[in-house]
């Protein structure tokens, strides 16, 4: 569970972003051309004050990418 930083309210979480008009979701990629997603962003939103927080809900691939340097 996800606490809002502002207000300490329980969090909506799992909801994904959405660009506006081409309907594309948004992932993390490792900088080049034809490196693959490290994971998709997800958000979670205050309902109290309407904070937005995202995060990467499977962080394996980062860690990987951190033991490779
Ligand atoms: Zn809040």
């Amino acid at each position: 569970m996800r606490k809002c930083l502002r207000c300490e309210a329980e969090m909506v979480e799992n909801l994904s972003m959405m660009a506006y008009d081409g309907g594309f979701g948004l992932d993390v990629r490792e900088k080049g051309l034809f490196k693959g997603s490290l994971g998709k962003i997800r958000c979670a939103v205050c309902p109290e004050c309407g904070y937005t927080e995202t995060y990467i809900e499977d962080t394996q691939k980062l860690k990987d990418l951190t033991k490779k340097r």
